[in-house]
């Protein structure tokens, strides 16, 4: 890593959801399951149960994997839907496109990715059609897959009807349905859906379902609802690196995150906190919010002078994620103080231009 000189005094609070730490569910769940010796590479007590505790939260039976990282998870679950000759459609902002380094080409072999736009970071419909339908020659990369994420880059969600649109435009053309669903537990939680509405029975094939962001140390489960997709992922995991041996501190926490409810609790509060920035920020003259905040994120245009001034005062945050704005990225950890403070620098910088 290159070492980049902060300021002790940088404010992290918003850069990203997975700057925060571990929540104390997942972190006791990782103590409880650190009493000695037990078996590796997943033949474990805690991830047998993990895989359970998942089949009960989407009511359904489906095949259950636990990796690493979303990177890994998105790119090895859309390697098994797809031959090196497919193609997987996708949103123009999508992390698969713009913040994995080609994983999903690379591990798919070559799979290409195509882009549709899509207002509010979700994809528009018509463009899948039309991305499926421009060719049908032997000389084009085939359509198989298609990958939305759910809650999106910029902080939105596909409502019930619009994943049910997804997968029935997915079912039409003979395309299997991913999802990227690194924040899936903020759009349960702000949606008020049963998991399965926006999974297995919307059409969705393959979901993954983050951990890490949600207050996990490290984490990502991969859940096949088409269980006839999951054959040998196992080893499409371990040839990539992403069999844990020591697997029962990757899933002990699923146990107790959603045993406790953990997970949603800890959604629900970042996506409040998000709705209060959100509600603070239009009352700041000057400022633009970019998009509806649904889930965790606030996306705001701000003049150049504005973002300088909030960096001067410490903040951190990102604009190179989806579309260009400043990004405020509310967590499990986010406190209303914080957004306090936020706000008061905010109305202090744009007051001051
Ligand atoms: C964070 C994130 C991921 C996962 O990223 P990793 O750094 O590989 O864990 C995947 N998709 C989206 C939309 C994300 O925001």
């Amino acid at each position: 890593m290159s070492s980049t000189s902060k300021s002790p005094n940088t404010k992290y609070n918003f850069a990203s959801d997975n700057y925060s730490g571990v929540c104390p569910e997942a972190w006791a769940a990782m103590e409880e399951a650190n009493r000695g010796y037990a078996c590796s590479y997943g033949d474990d007590a805690w991830t047998g149960k993990a895989c359970e505790s998942i089949r009960d939260l989407f009511e359904t039976d489906c095949e259950v994997f636990f990796v690493f990282n979303g990177t890994a998870a998105n790119s090895l679950a859309l390697a098994s839907l797809c031959k090196s000759y497919h193609s997987i459609i996708c949103h123009e902002m999508a992390h698969i496109e713009t913040d994995e380094c080609g994983a999903s080409e690379f591990f798919s072999n070559g799979t290409k990715v195509l882009l549709v736009p899509g207002e509010n970071g979700k994809v528009d419909l018509d463009a899948v059609e039309q991305t499926v339908l421009k060719r049908s020659d032997i000389h084009y990369p085939k359509p198989r897959a298609l990958s939305i994420t759910q809650a999106t880059e910029v902080g939105t969600l596909y409502s019930v009807a619009e994943m049910q649109a997804a997968g029935e435009m997915a079912r039409k053309h003979s395309l299997h349905l991913h999802v990227d669903g690194a924040r899936f537990a903020n759009a349960v939680a702000a949606l008020g859906v049963e998991p399965k509405e926006i999974s297995w029975q919307a059409g969705v094939d393959v979901l993954t379902f983050g951990g890490t962001k949600n207050g996990f140390a490290v984490g990502e489960a991969v859940v096949f609802f088409n269980k006839e997709l999951a054959f040998e992922f196992d080893y499409r995991c371990k040839q990539a690196g992403q069999l844990a041996s020591k697997m029962r501190f990757l899933t002990a926490p699923w146990i107790g995150m959603l045993e406790s409810g953990a997970w949603l609790k800890n959604a629900a509060q970042a996506n409040s906190c998000a709705r209060l920035l959100e509600s603070e920020a239009v009352k700041i003259p000057g400022v633009k919010i970019m998009f509806p905040s649904q889930a965790n994120s606030v996306f705001l245009e701000l003049p150049p002078a504005a973002l300088e001034g909030l960096r001067a005062a410490g903040w951190h945050f990102y604009t190179f994620i989806g579309s260009g704005g400043a990004r405020f990225m509310c967590s499990w950890e986010t406190r209303t103080d914080d957004i306090a403070l936020l706000v008061q620098d905010l109305r202090s910088v744009m007051s001051r231009l």
